[in-house]
């Protein structure tokens, strides 16, 4: 398979290939040069009525199937996802921007989480409850039907394989909704799932943008919902999910800080943040945001740190350059905006700040010095390869400065003292707190928001808590 321009994608519903209900398509773009890339299918509302019903008439099948058998099919998507790692990598370096090696990690992440789960489908136990009496009472998990997946852009393998692997595993089957600007490598995947055995109907992917996601969100015969992306659009999908009732899982933004104490590892920290905040230019919910740095080792760090940044190559990401560019026109424009906004607001600029003067949507890797927490570049969620650096005097107040956001989803502590490092991670207002490292935690580690990041957790065994739910069976074994 290999991506020519201006080649049509249509969607994945019940099995098939088909045609958006209104016949329309929409173009998606390659960031790094603005050329468009395909055509891809608009998905209305009633494309969203077919795939649900698709997904709904493939239940009796798929749950018929033993837990093993379920892993099986799992596991052989994890072994196609293998023999097409290249083209994966390439469609998802395209349509995102990404450098290749980078979409070449994220290929490997999705098969490895795939057999995370597949391995895990046996592993779903309910537990007794003892009752003293004459009845027994124990527990079963059970699937909960039609599992809805809205993607984000910008990191489409990963977050529609750490959603939907659970999900069908637990016995559900889903309907995926990519991003508008990144639905290349979700039809690409649709294409290999005969391959890998998935009976129709099982997985469905309808593309678009807002109208198939709310569509999906507050779909009666949707039986949870689980969404990544922006607070503002978490937020509406939960309104229209409240309608039906329908639980939802929020994986949401984050503003996430990184704690350096005095008597950090500089090289270390600068080493981490600068690759906390610049891998995949910012465009990270996990993203080392902001870094609250000591006094007395401030001068030194920004020093290091924009080292790091500058030495940055940008460049087309199919090439594999450090850093490709930003995914989208007005994303890029966002991310200017706000970088004007920090200047407006007293702070410095030390690097970067300036896009690049070329075609694609490139941004320089940036530090900003003099920050102070009430600014709005440290309050909200930039999503661009932009760092503020905050200075603290006493470790209460670097706490403080950490948890002064809306936002809770990860955190960061640099410290070779022990005691200062835990204690300071257990203070931190996160879900995800790395030690003298960023974006640490294997597949088994659960990952999620505290705050306005969202409700519950993906990866880890926590995640079937969002495609299993309990019911109690109380048995009388009284002798009559
Ligand atoms: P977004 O909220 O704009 O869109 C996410 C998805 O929702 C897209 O598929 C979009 O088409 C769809 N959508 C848009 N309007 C909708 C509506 N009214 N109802 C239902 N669906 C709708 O987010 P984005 O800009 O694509 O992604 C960036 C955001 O995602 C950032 O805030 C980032 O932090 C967050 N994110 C979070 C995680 C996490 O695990 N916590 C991971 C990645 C990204």
């Amino acid at each position: 398979m290999s991506l020519a321009t201006n080649e049509r994608y249509r969607m994945f519903i019940g099995g098939e290939l088909v045609e958006s209900a209104g016949g329309e398509y929409r173009e998606t773009i390659d960031p790094a040069t603005e050329e468009p890339i395909a055509e891809f299918a608009a998905g209305t509302s009633e494309d969203v009525d077919r795939a649900v019903a698709a997904a709904r008439d493939a239940l009796p099948e798929w749950q018929a199937k033993t837990p093993t058998e379920r892993g099986e099919v799992v596991e052989r998507l994890a072994d196609v996802v293998r023999e097409n790692a290249e083209t994966l990598a390439e469609v998802e370096t395209r349509d995102q921007g990404k450098p290749l090696s980078d979409s070449r990690g994220a290929v490997e992440g999705l098969a490895q989480t795939l057999e995370y789960y597949a391995g895990a489908a046996g592993k779903l136990e309910g537990k007794s409850i003892p009752t003293g009496g004459e009845e027994v009472d124990f527990t079963v998990r059970e699937p909960y039907g039609v599992s809805a997946q809205i993607i984000p852009w910008n990191a489409p393998l990963n977050l529609m394989g750490q959603g939907t692997a659970p999900a069908l595993v637990a016995g559900n089957t889903v309907v995926i909704k990519p991003a508008p600007t990144t639905p290349l490598s979700a039809i690409h995947l649709a294409e290999l799932f005969e391959d890998a055995g998935v009976p129709d109907g099982v997985i469905n992917v309808v593309t678009g943008g807002a109208e198939p996601g709310a569509a999906l969100s507050g779909h009666e015969d949707v039986d949870t919902v689980s969404f990544t992306g922006s607070v503002q659009t978490g937020a509406a999908v939960m309104e229209s999910a409240a309608a039906n009732i329908t639980p939802v899982t929020l994986e949401l933004g984050g503003k996430n800080p990184a704690v350096v104490l005095p008597d950090a590892n500089l090289e270390e920290a600068a080493d981490a943040i600068a690759l906390g905040i610049f891998m995949n230019t910012g465009q990270i919910c996990a993203a080392a945001d902001r870094a609250i740095v000591h006094e007395d080792v401030y001068d030194e760090f920004l020093d290091l740190v924009v080292e790091r940044a500058d030495a940055y190559e940008l460049g087309d990401g199919i090439d594999d350059p450090d850093m490709g560019p930003l995914n989208y026109e007005a994303h890029f424009e966002k991310v200017m905006d706000y970088i004007d906004l920090g200047v407006e607001e007293g702070a410095t600029i030390e690097t970067g700040g300036e896009a690049l003067n070329r075609d694609g949507y490139f941004v320089e890797p940036t530090v900003f010095s003099d920050v102070e927490t009430d600014m709005r570049i440290a309050q909200e969620e930039i999503f661009g390869p932009v760092l503020c650096v905050i200075p603290f005097s006493e470790r209460r107040e670097a706490v403080d400065i950490a948890n002064d956001v809306e936002m809770g989803l990860t955190g960061g502590v640099f410290s070779d003292d022990i005691r200062a490092a835990l204690n300071t991670a257990e203070q931190i207002e996160a879900g995800s707190v790395y030690v003298n490292q960023w974006f640490g935690g294997p597949i088994g580690a659960p990952f999620g928001g505290f705050k306005k990041s969202g409700i519950g957790r993906e990866m880890g065994m926590e995640a079937f808590d969002s495609y299993l739910q309990t019911k109690n069976i109380c048995v009388n074994l009284t002798e009559r």
